[in-house]
């Protein structure tokens, strides 16, 4: 232990705005957001906020790995960590949650049946496709339902049940831990896999030879709408594997933004870099920016103006267009750099100093100079160099951490 205590973060919150205690399981979070997603889903007149906050907290706890993070640091970790756009749409999250609406009108879902899983794909798109839209066929081999025994795997349709398990589909294994101690542990039968029947090898289904299932091969056309977010979820629900006396889970693709060479995505902004030479940025300049469409913009200063360096300047409507209303869209932010020459002749200085604005005049006596130290300046990168320092203080806190919280305090002060 290095005796630095994490800082201390609210990590409950989402637990109480579910109803939920710290241990509860994934069961306990659906039934949990379920509940209290229809009691206050606005359609029902409930409140929009706390509809938010429910999604956000089923969103994040639902996901183990994020609900591991939020158990240790809290929500503010994961704002920090979830990367762009952040959280989703709390209407996605009930729609992906109930497959559809739950207020009336045939629900395809039973509730009693047990749900497949559903099948997650990573779907890497580039910035131009989200900026334009586009549309990506896909192949998946997923299984059906066998045609020829609609799923009982077996000619004759009967099956038996299974002698290794006794029909229960679960099989349970004695260990012995001492002598008076035992532990019993369950788990699936892996003779019928859990299914508790076996179909007998005459009676075998020939297509799919009694599994009760077939792999097909289907292709999906994935739509990409123009301003959809990283991280966005297309889900084609039911698509998933098939499996007996199962609600067929959804395939659900995950847009993944690749990284692009000039521009970069913040929301419905973009933001490019651009470096100027010193006489551009003095004297004024021109150039061609090639948009994600192929659209040639042409940037220019005014007459007179002088660009200074890392400042940003935006044009409006050449950002990225809004998810589902794409006529509108956000801004294009330019940040300018300028490379500055290394060093200047003295001809060059001369020339500029009668153009340039006069220096302020030394207010130096050579009495007063007398006075001064000579000094040396040289070049650094002061970002590294604190890097570095800050290294060295964590090192040498590590080195000197005894049980004493608050060691790398201490020998910071020690430093000075
Ligand atoms: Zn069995
Ligand atoms: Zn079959």
């Amino acid at each position: 232990m290095f005796g630095r205590a994490p800082k201390k973060s609210d990590n409950t919150r989402y637990y109480e705005i579910l109803g939920v205690s710290k241990n509860a399981s994934q069961d306990d979070l659906k039934k949990a957001y379920k509940k209290a997603a229809i009691k206050n889903h606005p359609d029902k007149g409930g409140d929009p906020e706390k509809f938010k906050e429910l999604a956000q907290a089923y969103e994040v706890l639902s996901d183990p790995e994020k609900r591991e993070i939020y158990d240790q640091y809290g929500e503010d970790a994961l704002k920090e960590g979830m990367g762009g756009g952040g959280g989703h749409d709390p209407f996605d999250i009930f729609q992906s949650f109930f497959g559809g609406s739950p207020f009336g009108g045939g629900s395809s879902r039973g509730r009693r049946q047990r749900r497949g899983e559903d099948v997650v794909h990573p779907l890497k798109v580039s910035l131009e496709d989200l900026y334009l839209g586009t549309s990506k066929k896909l192949s998946l081999s997923r299984n059906v339902i066998c045609s020829k025994c609609n799923g009982k795997g077996s000619k004759s349709g009967a099956s038996m049940s299974c002698s290794s398990c006794q029909g229960t589909g679960m099989k349970v294994t004695i260990r012995h831990l001492g002598p008076s101690m035992i532990q019993q542990m369950q788990h699936p039968c892996n003779e019928c896999k859990g299914t508790g029947e076996t179909i007998s090898d005459k009676d075998r289904c020939s297509q799919c030879k009694g599994e009760k299932v077939v792999q097909e091969k289907k292709v999906l056309e994935v739509i990409v709408e123009k301003g959809m977010q990283n991280g966005q979820k297309i889900t084609f629900p039911g698509e998933a594997d098939e499996a007996p006396d199962t609600v067929t889970g959804d395939i659900v693709f995950v847009l993944q933004q690749k990284e692009h060479p000039r521009f970069k995505r913040k929301g419905e902004d973009l933001f490019v870099e651009h470096t100027l030479s010193l006489t551009e940025a003095l004297c004024g300049f021109q150039f061609a920016l090639t948009h994600l469409d192929g659209r040639q913009l042409l940037i220019k200063t005014n007459p007179g103006e002088v660009v200074k360096p890392d400042s940003f300047k935006a044009i409006n409507d050449e950002g990225m267009p809004m998810y589902q209303r794409p006529f509108m869209k956000g801004k294009l932010y330019i940040h300018f750099s300028v490379d500055f020459p290394d060093s200047l002749s003295p001809e060059q200085i001369k020339a500029l100093v009668t153009v340039l604005p006069p220096k302020p005049s030394s207010q130096l006596t050579d009495m007063e100079l007398d006075e001064c130290e000579e000094t040396t300046m040289y070049d650094v990168n002061i970002e590294e160099e604190m890097r570095r320092k800050q290294q060295q203080a964590q090192s040498e806190a590590y080195e000197d951490d005894d049980d004493m919280p608050g060691g790398a305090q201490r020998v910071q002060c020690a430093q000075q």
